[in-house]
């Protein structure tokens, strides 16, 4: 047969076809797994996607409604601006041909325009600043603006009273300057020079008292839009209450936007034709919202954070959202990149801007997940199992070539030790049987020869068929209570004519001290016997073999040690498997059929007890029974 035919044989044969076999089968099992995930994850993408796209079509159907509404609020608001409070977010406008109002009027700091009212009667003061300053007639100067400030046109008043504390001031009357100045702060609503009178005179008293204090009360009343100021004096005012207050900080970004926000509305609206609309407006690089309804000359706009408008529609479903306008600027939300994506363009959904929707990823694949995970671990689980069970039975196969091999050795290795005695015995007793012995005395030794022999066979054959019970569980022990050192002293004596001649002996370490043990004499012989036997056989270079018995922790160790060979580690466990013969006893050409130890072990075995072996290389081993203590042992 050729080699792989051969390789092939069974049982190796068997557990390719096994292997294969489970490999096709967790093959296709994995496969048909991984088919029907396949199909429910494109089932399971399809309903996200009707389900993205359903929460699409609502939130632009919600944004669309809240659109309509704020556009139909805006529409009532033209004509009566909402009395009781303000809109819900952003800003709300009301722009007309001669007004502009704001609502909630503190979030503007500062109006896109100045005052519309007149400066006032300037030539009425013209007078009064001839004697002031071409004349320096302070005092006279005094009179004539005192007498204005008594007018009944609280404009003139206002600019007559500013005049006066600034003529009081000028030549070092500060407390008069003072009075004027808390006169002109006492007229709300009145405009000097283009500014809130109040405004100027607490300024100008804050400058004359110093007091930190009144600077950090302006102040807090410009961040309160007290008056309605233009750009430039918010500027001038606020760093002045800065100056004063010792504090100077920059204008609050939040307020001052808004303030450019509505100045930028202001322009459009003013450029506006259409009476509703809306759009967005870009201010310092953020988005706003800007829509508007004009009827007859005056328009209401709402200006807000694009995220204020869409968040409350768009908060449902878990749904990932981006607004983007024409230019493809993201006005809110933002653009994800994973998952299923809807779009919904403006010509869809009538919106000022392009809607990205995309779905939330984790959530929804979590079964996915788990279910692809329990697959993962099923297929898993099946291969390791292919693989475990390939290795054991690649194991026991491989055990059983061991043991057939081994077999076979035992066979040669018998007959081998058979052989030599029939040879002598045949031999012998020809030369008896034909009377051609020399002499009497050689014919004794002939004699004595036969009978050696045949005792060595009758051991050899009563030794397998030993073996032969042990390994069946079929024999008997007999139990008694005996002495570990006299059963030593008599396997020793057995051996000692036998290996006199050789020049070789057996100590007896312990000598004397009584080992009571419970066992099988004949049996323990026959174990201690196999364990001096092999120490004599493996240690050819050393004439002396030692037995030594003691009490070892309520057990007796009987130990046979030598300085021969040793064993290797790696065949310390196999040396007590049937049939093992060790590779230094096959190399060093030492008789054996590899049953002695696993005998010995079953011996040892069968009285409770266990058999060790410590050795190294080419030192010596030393094997050691340990026994069950008899009952009378201390
Ligand atoms: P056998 O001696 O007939 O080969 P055994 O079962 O008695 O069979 O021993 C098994 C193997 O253990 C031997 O082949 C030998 O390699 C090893 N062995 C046993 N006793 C010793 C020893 N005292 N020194 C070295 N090797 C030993």
């Amino acid at each position: 047969m050729s080699p792989p035919r051969e390789w092939l044989k069974p049982p190796r044969s068997l557990l390719l076809i096994l292997f294969l076999v489970t490999l096709v089968s967790v093959s296709a099992l994995a496969w048909f797994g991984w088919k029907v995930l396949d199909q429910e994850r494109d089932v399971e993408a399809r309903r996200a996607q009707e389900r993205l796209e359903q929460a699409a079509n609502r939130i632009a159907a919600t944004l669309r409604g809240a659109l309509a509404d704020t556009g139909d609020r805006l529409g009532a608001w033209v004509m009566s601006p909402p009395s009781d409070g303000q809109p819900d977010q952003g800003l709300l406008l009301i722009v007309s041909d001669n007004g502009f109002s704001a609502l909630p009027p503190e979030r503007l700091l500062y109006r896109p325009f100045p005052s519309p009212e007149p400066e006032t009667e300037p030539a009425a003061f013209a007078e009064g600043e001839t004697l002031e300053f071409q004349q320096a007639q302070p005092d006279k100067a005094i009179d004539w603006y005192r007498r204005l400030a008594d007018s009944k046109n609280p404009a003139v008043r206002a600019g007559a009273l500013m005049r006066l504390a600034r003529v009081w001031r000028r030549i070092g009357r500060i407390d008069e300057a003072r009075t004027a100045y808390l006169d002109l702060a006492a007229l709300r609503g009145v405009r000097v020079a283009g500014a809130p009178a109040e405004l100027v005179a607490r300024h100008e008293l804050c400058d004359l008292s110093g007091s930190q204090e009144d600077a950090e009360a302006l102040k807090k009343d410009l961040l309160r839009a007290r008056w309605q100021l233009t750009r430039g004096q918010f500027g001038f005012y606020w760093s002045e209450a800065g100056r004063l207050s010792g504090r100077e900080e920059a204008v609050p970004e939040e307020p001052a936007l808004w303030s450019e926000v509505a100045a930028l509305v202001w322009e459009d609206l003013k450029h506006q034709q259409s009476p509703r609309g809306q759009s967005t407006i870009w201010v310092d690089r953020r988005p706003y919202f800007l829509i508007w309804r004009g009827v007859s000359g005056r328009v209401a706009a709402l200006v807000a954070r694009p995220e204020a408008v869409l968040k409350p529609a768009v908060s449902d479903g878990g749904v990932s959202w981006a607004s983007v306008d024409n230019e493809g600027r993201v006005i809110a939300g933002r653009k994800s990149g994973s998952g299923h994506a809807v779009v919904r363009t403006t010509a869809e959904t009538e919106l000022p801007w392009t809607l990205y929707f995309t779905g939330p990823q984790g959530a929804k694949e979590a079964g996915m997940v788990a279910r692809q995970r329990f697959l993962l671990l099923v297929t898993a689980v099946m291969v390791l199992f292919l693989i475990a069970g390939a290795y054991f039975m690649a194991r026991a196969i491989r055990r059983d070539l061991e043991v057939s091999r081994m077999q076979s050795d035992f066979v040669a290795a018998v007959s081998h030790e058979f052989r030599s005695p029939l040879t002598s015995i045949r031999q012998l007793s020809e030369i008896l049987a034909l009377g051609r012995a020399p002499s009497p005395e050689r014919r004794q030794v002939y004699y004595e020869t036969l009978v050696r022999e045949t005792t060595r066979l009758q051991r050899l054959v009563e030794a397998l068929l030993n073996f032969g019970r042990m390994e069946a569980g079929v024999r008997q022990y007999r139990f008694e209570e005996l002495d570990a050192a006299g059963l030593v002293q008599r396997v020793v004596a057995e051996f000692e004519p036998q290996i006199a001649d050789a020049g070789r002996h057996i100590e007896l370490e312990a000598a004397g001290a009584p080992c009571r043990i419970d066992a099988d004499p004949e049996a323990l012989s026959v174990a201690l016997r196999n364990l001096v036997d092999n120490a004599l056989k493996y240690s050819p270079n050393c004439r002396t073999v030692w037995i030594n018995w003691k009490r070892d922790n309520g057990r007796v160790a009987i130990e046979v040690r030598d300085r021969g060979m040793g064993i290797p580690p790696s065949e310390r466990k196999a040396i007590f498997r049937k049939f093992y013969r060790g590779s230094a006893a096959a190399a060093a050409n030492v008789k054996g059929s590899g049953v002695g130890l696993a005998m010995v072990r079953h011996i040892v075995a069968a009285h409770g007890g266990e058999i060790t072996v410590a050795s190294e290389v080419g030192q010596g081993s030393t094997f050691t029974m340990l026994l069950p203590a008899g009952a009378d042992q201390p």
